[in-house]
């Protein structure tokens, strides 16, 4: 078992230490924010009083941070005072030039470093049952793997430094695109008087088919779990799939990449997110197609 530093213990970060406890790994954490603290000892982690206290002799050094401004500051903090060759495995979910940069750093202070953002939300980081998208050099997924385990469904290796966010955000840009596309056509289906079930029953069947439609339909009645059938509760946020939009449109910019349903999907999100929705869920984008912004 291995003794790992956790810095970020947010919605996703404190239920993620949480699973690493469970299966019986030595966990300390730090975060700013109190509550967060009180829930991470509740949970079983050890509370460190500085990030630099955190990654001092651990085996690991785990961020799950908000944005890469923030993961670049706490590296810049810890990557002295760990051990040479300490693993650092980076969570957030952050813009690939910063993750490049990350791993840069890392490895200039001797330091074996993996991207490995997640999807699954807060759920998943629950039931540890998380997707890890993962980028770096092989010695180091290799011992990243038996790490994420303990929180993970699925790990998929996905190339070199910065892959795992590449992942991610290309995965994330076809689900805000795919969203778009099928509230669209629910919102036609209604002024044409054809019935949510008949709409989902052909085209979850046929060339419609997607996860947007067949596990996460946007209109109440098809598939029960999903969130319109809760008042589009989240889930997974409009302001969070905004944020990966913008991640894939950074790198399309700043790697000549034409994405033009991606930049018309986060032109959309902004403005609905600006209109008061940051924090429904992302399938709620058909109330905009139903002239229903709210
Ligand atoms: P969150 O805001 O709940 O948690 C982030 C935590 O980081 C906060 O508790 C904050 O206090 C802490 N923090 C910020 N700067 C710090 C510092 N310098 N030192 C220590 N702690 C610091 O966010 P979250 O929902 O847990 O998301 C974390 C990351 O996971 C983000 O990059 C997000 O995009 C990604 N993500 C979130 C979800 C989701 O459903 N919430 C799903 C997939 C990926």
């Amino acid at each position: 078992m291995a003794s790992i530093g956790f810095i970020g213990l947010g919605n996703m970060g404190n239920p993620m230490a949480a699973n690493l406890v469970k299966a019986g790994h030595q966990v300390t954490g730090f975060d700013l924010a109190a509550s967060s603290l009180e829930t991470a000892k509740e949970n079983g982690v050890e509370l460190a009083s500085s990030v630099t206290e955190t990654v001092a002799g651990k085996d690991a050094v785990i961020t799950m941070l908000p944005a890469g401004h923030h993961v670049l500051s706490v590296y810049d903090d810890v990557l002295e005072e760990a051990d040479t060759g300490t693993l650092f495995i980076d969570c957030s979910t952050i813009d690939v030039a910063s993750a490049r940069t990350v791993h840069e750093k890392s490895a200039t202070a001797g330091m074996l470093s993996v991207d490995a953002p997640v999807s699954g939300g807060v759920g998943g980081a629950e039931a540890g049952t998380l997707t890890f998208m993962a980028g770096g050099g092989d010695e180091a997924f290799a011992k990243a793997q038996p790490i994420l385990e303990a929180m993970a469904g699925r790990i998929v290796h996905c190339g070199e430094a910065g892959a795992g966010q590449a992942a991610k955000i290309c995965n994330n840009m076809i689900l805000g695109i795919s969203m778009i596309g099928v509230g669209e056509a629910f919102a036609l289906a209604e002024k044409l008087g054809l019935s949510h079930q008949a709409l989902f029953d052909v085209a979850s069947t046929s060339s419609g088919q997607c996860w947007s439609i067949n596990t996460y339909c946007p209109v109440p009645g098809p598939v029960p779990t999903s969130p319109a059938n809760n008042g589009y509760k989240p889930g997974f946020a409009v302001d969070l799939m905004l944020k990966d939009l913008k991640l894939s449109q950074e790198a399309a910019q700043s790697n000549g990449a034409i994405t033009p349903l991606g930049a018309q999907a986060t032109q959309l999100y902004s403005l609905f997110s600006a209109m008061g929705n940051g924090g429904m869920d992302f399938s709620g984008i058909i109330e905009f197609m139903r002239g229903k912004e709210q």
